[in-house]
């Protein structure tokens, strides 16, 4: 099988001395050998900055180098792609595909001129906030309108080659992004309100315009959004998220963001290894194998095609 995620946090997890094949890290090279091709969006997550300061910016410069000596020292696995013909020239080689995101708007500092620098290093997704305010706008926690920079961004990001990610954005936000942007929007890692009620999933309309864009949203495996019993949250929760965004037509958008590495997950998907039993699982629910290669991979894989 083939598999394509949109989100984990495993970069965070190299800053502590981990490496990218490290057997302690929910994802890692060593649990991805049951995917004939496997493409990763690694997301470099960095906090809100406090009033007045720019830290974010440092932590990414910090993650940044970080995943670039495991880039250099797993060359002959993994290789970072800027472009969907960079991804595909991997697999041909036999290799893995690494993809740069920026999880926080706050990464920018306020200031438009480092978006240059993040299409330097290869970041293909911005997600443009996490729970609370930044400098573009609220996250679900803090709720709240975008911010004239958060504008000033979306007016920005398609001259750059990035897309936005809406993820963790709050309602109003997005509302915002909808009505100020035209372009496809990714929701890399969010599921269905309708089954959970919290902020962090997507409301019928949200998924309804993310389908008319052809954008993505990746199903998230943290526990926390699959199920209201955190703690009982199994493979079944993402039976019931995939065909509640299925009923919504979203049978070319959905694809998987498992927020691995960043969050608690259910106890039958423990790691990356644990992907191909939950491919059988969602096979023995009636998932036709068709459908099931387009949410592993394909729909992923066809909007990079699209657009980068
Ligand atoms: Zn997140």
């Amino acid at each position: 099988m083939c598999f394509f995620d949109l989100h984990c946090d495993t970069i965070q997890c190299l800053l502590d001395g981990s490496s990218l094949a490290d057997a302690n890290t929910q994802v890692s090279l060593d649990k991805a050998r049951a995917f004939g091709r496997w493409a990763q969006v690694y997301a470099m997550f960095v906090g809100d900055n406090p009033p007045g300061r720019d830290t974010a910016y440092d932590t990414y410069r910090q993650l940044y180098a970080c995943f670039q000596k495991q880039m250099a020292v797993y060359a002959e696995r993994i290789c970072q792609c800027r472009s969907a013909a960079q991804v595909r020239a991997a697999f041909e080689a036999g290799k893995y595909a690494a993809i740069l995101s920026v999880e926080n708007g706050s990464v920018l500092g306020g200031r438009l001129e480092r978006l240059a620098e993040l299409r330097r290093d290869g970041v293909r997704l911005l997600t443009l906030t996490w729970m609370g305010e930044n400098e573009l706008g609220s996250g679900g926690e803090a709720g709240g309108p975008l911010k004239p920079f958060g504008r000033a961004v979306l007016e920005a990001l398609p001259s750059y080659g990035i897309i936005p990610d809406i993820s963790h954005l709050s309602d109003e936000g997005l509302s915002d992004v909808f009505s100020h942007y035209d372009g496809p929007v990714v929701a890399t890692h969010s599921n269905v309100r309708r089954v959970m009620g919290h902020h962090r999933n997507l409301t019928e309309k949200q998924t309804a315009e993310i389908i008319r864009r052809r954008g993505l949203i990746g199903i998230n495996l943290c526990s926390g959004f699959l199920s209201c019993e955190r703690s009982a949250a199994s493979r079944e929760d993402v039976c019931r998220h995939l065909s509640a965004f299925l009923e919504m037509g979203a049978e070319d958008t959905v694809c998987f963001g498992t927020d691995f590495d960043g969050a608690k997950t259910p106890a039958d998907i423990r790691d990356l290894a644990d992907i191909p039993a939950l491919w059988e699982y969602l096979l023995k629910r009636g998932f036709s194998e068709t459908l099931l290669r387009k949410v592993f991979f394909e729909n992923a894989w066809a909007f990079w095609e699209r657009n980068f």
